[in-house]
């Protein structure tokens, strides 16, 4: 089997192929391509927390944790990222909507949009008025 294969056989898994249907369009024998693909599961993975080799039993859900302590340190230390949400309303300054945002970010506006209209009409009284005087 050259790499190119074993390539798209990853490639034919991934898009859920049967084995059949694989050595059919690679024209390889059915066993061979069962045989990689048994071998490829094999393959190692670590776990998030700790690094420690982990051992992936046929036909179960791939683990990304050695052990349930691992996977609480995992989510503890990344909880902050999940929950972090804006929660600071606002009024925008054009629309008059009321918006969520970040306390730090202090902006008045809601979207681009409200930013460059208010730009705009700003600039276009001033032109208009020009014109008239
Ligand atoms: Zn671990
Ligand atoms: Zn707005």
């Amino acid at each position: 089997m050259t790499n190119q294969e074993k390539n798209q056989i990853k490639q034919f898994r991934a898009q859920g192929l049967g084995y059949g249907k694989i050595a059919e369009i690679l024209n390889l024998s059915k066993s061979t391509i069962s045989s990689f693909c048994k071998s490829m599961d094999r393959e190692d993975t670590f776990c998030l927390q700790c690094s420690s080799k982990l051992k992936q039993s046929k036909g179960h859900r791939q683990k990304t944790f050695c052990c349930d302590k691992c996977r609480m340190e995992y989510w503890k230390n990344h909880k902050k990222e999940i929950k972090r949400k804006p929660d600071y309303l606002v009024e925008c300054s054009h629309c008059h909507n009321n918006f969520l945002t970040y306390k730090s970010l202090n902006r008045k506006y809601c979207s681009r949009d409200c930013f460059f209209k208010n730009k705009v009409e700003r600039i276009g009284y001033g032109q208009r008025h020009d014109q008239l005087s």
